[in-house]
């Protein structure tokens, strides 16, 4: 019997759901588990109505998405953009959940999308917009920011479930304010991952991390910013950055407190003054060591995969490698470190926010940094040596790593009734 899927118009979604299967039987997973996994547990569909500054009424539609909890409550970024489909946040609904088991975090995967474009919003009109929904809890399903969100918004999914319940429950989102029970090194956390994922592998293949280690990054946005800063503190040579109009390339390095100050009050890289513009699509095959889309996904496909110059490939981004142009990889000599392991570090981040609310007890940055540390050194290990002992891409090693945990808690709480 094959189920109804909505999802599979979608070549995002389809490229995630063949990836799983593909893994899936190769490591001779359950096929009962198979069946399950590849598609969501729960799909909430809503048409929301909100009232604009001037009185009128508007009705925007939205989804959350709840892949799988097996191993935990669900948690999920929420983002507001005017393109969000229901295949994409089912993508990335599944890519959470294989994100959260190959690190080891008792959390599932979800993701929610509101077809609203913020920007023209005022701020009284993205509250009300917020305030309106309400398929979290702390136990259950715990959301984070995402595209067109950010801490305000996470404060005001907070308040409204806080206002319900009498009392505050600060750990039913993440990626809040400090104030209201927010963690310590939350926004640097997947750049740092992705860093220390650089610095494995650079350990791994013999390489230092000196000027000599030129790092090229695609999206200068929260990720691709940390990653920047962390990168060129431990050594590196960042030689090409871009945002969404384009980038800068200066093949004798960028500094990153010169950029940033740039970008923050230009809002662009555009007419930066210490290199050259690059376009996205040059940048991506720049001759370097070290290249990292942090913009968005599907940028690197069939027909640019075979020009990439980098040594070692960190998908910071969410599927940044489309599925044709990852079986070309694999043919290379790129050493590519999957998404759902380098750009883990954001939602293990957000589990010790999640986890330090609970406890209503909070860690300092070090200690945060540290754990953050402790745990992408040791998947990143734990998928290398996986790789190297069963003859897997990395790729395969990361998802196998994942399918099996879930596969084994799966069949352990067995179906109920
Ligand atoms: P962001 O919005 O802060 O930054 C995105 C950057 O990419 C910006 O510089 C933007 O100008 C640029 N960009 C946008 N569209 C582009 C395009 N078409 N071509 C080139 N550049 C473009 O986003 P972010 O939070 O840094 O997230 C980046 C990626 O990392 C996304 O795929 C996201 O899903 C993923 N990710 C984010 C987090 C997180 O906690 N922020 C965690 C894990 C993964």
């Amino acid at each position: 019997m094959t189920p109804f899927d909505p999802f599979n118009t979608d070549p995002f979604f389809l490229d995630v759901q063949k990836n799983f299967e593909e893994v899936a039987h190769r490591i001779g997973c359950d096929k009962n588990i198979i069946r399950r996994l590849r598609l969501p547990e729960r799909t909430f569909m809503v048409t929301v109505p909100f009232r604009r500054d001037n009185g009128q009424v508007e009705t925007v539609m939205g989804f959350r998405i709840q892949h799988n909890d097996s191993l935990g409550p669900y948690k999920g970024g929420m983002r507001y953009n005017p393109h969000v489909n229901l295949g994409e946040v089912a993508a990335l609904a599944m890519t959470m959940t294989w994100k959260c088991a190959v690190v080891g975090l008792p959390l599932g995967g979800a993701k929610g999308g509101v077809c609203v474009d913020p920007t023209v919003l005022s701020r009284a009109e993205l509250q009300r917009l917020t305030r309106r929904f309400n398929f979290v809890g702390p136990n259950t399903d715990i959301p984070a920011p995402d595209l067109g969100t950010n801490a305000q918004v996470m404060a005001w999914f907070m308040d409204t479930y806080s206002q319900h319940k009498g009392h505050a429950v600060p750990g039913v989102v993440t990626g809040k304010p400090l104030e209201i029970g927010g963690t310590l090194g939350r926004v640097e956390a997947p750049g740092r991952g992705v860093a220390y994922c650089v610095l494995k592998a650079a350990e791994k293949l013999g390489m230092t991390l000196d000027e000599k280690m030129r790092v090229v990054i695609q999206g200068m946005g929260q990720v691709g910013a940390a990653a920047f800063r962390k990168l060129e503190k431990l050594g590196c040579s960042v030689i090409a950055v871009s945002d969404v109009h384009g980038g800068v390339f200066n093949p004798k390095g960028l500094a990153y407190d010169s950029v940033n100050q740039y970008l923050e009050e230009h809002k662009t890289l555009k007419g930066y003054p210490h290199g050259d513009f690059i376009s996205n699509e040059d940048l991506l095959t720049l001759d370097c060591e070290v290249l990292i889309p942090a913009a968005i996904e599907r940028v690197i496909h069939e027909k640019n995969v075979s020009k990439l110059k980098c040594r070692i490939l960190a998908e910071a981004a969410n599927g940044p490698v489309t599925r044709d142009a990852a079986h070309i990889l694999n043919d290379t000599d790129i050493f590519v470190i999957p998404d759902i392991l380098a750009n883990a570090g954001g939602v293990i981040v957000s589990y010790f926010e999640w986890v330090q609310d609970l406890q209503s007890f909070f860690w300092n940055e070090k200690e945060i940094n540290q754990r953050l540390w402790d745990i992408m050194t040791q998947s990143f290990d734990q998928v290398t040596n996986l790789a190297q002992k069963e003859k897997f891409d990395m790729r395969t090693a990361a998802m196998a790593l994942a399918i099996r945990k879930l596969e084994k808690a799966m069949l352990t709480r067995g179906l109920y009734p």
